[in-house]
């Protein structure tokens, strides 16, 4: 079910190469998406380009993401960047939990504290779960349950609502091969089967859920209209502006697309 608006994340990675670089991807987006209102669409720069990309992204409706941040918000941790700071560059949206950073070490533990820190800033937590491989039995559901709960932890129905979960499973990510339709229907039914276990029927079904894992232009439509998440987040597609575009476009309401 689609309650909130859909929402686009286009994750930068370790990309581009250069800040002016930068500067001219975050333009070029902002230009193609500019008349995709209903859409919220977020870009996630490397953190040394946050600031001149938050400076070219004025008078739009686009927001400015990161791909990470500490659960401290200031102190003893060498090469860290925390919420906070983050907010003085405009940064309203944080991925946490990504695959990559958890290939890095990053924990469902850490996860869940960072999901609190960001939190407390008002800022909204992208948060990535996801299985590494797909088993005949469904023993990968095991998996993403132990994820829910983790990040499902010490957090009241209101900060519940506040979350956005992204569903990546990790055989898909960067690979060209998508989780079908139906695959990524039936995870979001486990997704909110699971929250149920812990909140309200009603708490658990309005999470915001949204799929990554190799979309493009030529997949967007159908895992959106029959995947029943709301919104993608974006790799590799999210660095080009006009598909990256077009993937928002897949989302948009049937009379905003008139
Ligand atoms: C990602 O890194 O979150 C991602 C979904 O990447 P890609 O779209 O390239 O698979």
């Amino acid at each position: 079910m689609k309650y909130t608006k859909a929402l686009v994340v286009g994750n930068w990675k370790l990309n581009p190469g250069t800040s002016i670089e930068a500067k001219s991807l975050a333009l070029a987006i902002k230009k193609h998406v500019a008349k995709y209102k209903e859409t919220q669409v977020v870009v996630a720069p490397p953190f040394l380009f946050i600031p001149d990309v938050a400076r070219n992204l004025t008078k739009t409706e686009v927001k400015l993401g990161a791909q990470d941040a500490h659960f401290e918000e200031r102190g003893a941790c060498t090469g860290e960047v925390s919420p906070v700071m983050l907010a003085t560059f405009g940064v309203t949206y944080v991925i946490v939990g990504h695959s990559e950073r958890r290939a890095l070490g990053e924990t469902n533990k850490q996860v869940n504290l960072k999901i609190q820190t960001i939190l407390k800033r008002k800022q909204t937590p992208i948060v990535c779960i996801g299985e590494k491989v797909r088993d005949s039995q469904g023993l990968f559901f095991n998996e993403i349950e132990e994820q829910v709960r983790s990040l499902a932890e010490k957090l009241t129905p209101v900060m519940l609502s506040r979350i956005v979960i992204a569903y990546e499973p990790i055989w898909a990510i960067g690979t060209g091969a998508t989780a079908t339709a139906e695959d990524v229907k039936e995870m979001q039914l486990f997704i909110v089967s699971v929250l149920t276990k812990i909140y309200e029927r009603k708490v658990a079904a309005k999470v915001h859920l949204i799929y990554g894992g190799s979309v493009k232009s030529s997949n967007a439509l159908e895992l959106y209209q029959e995947g029943g998440m709301n919104g993608f987040l974006v790799g590799g597609a999210s660095l080009q502006a006009k598909e990256f575009a077009a993937i928002v476009a897949m989302t948009l309401p049937k009379e905003a697309k008139k």
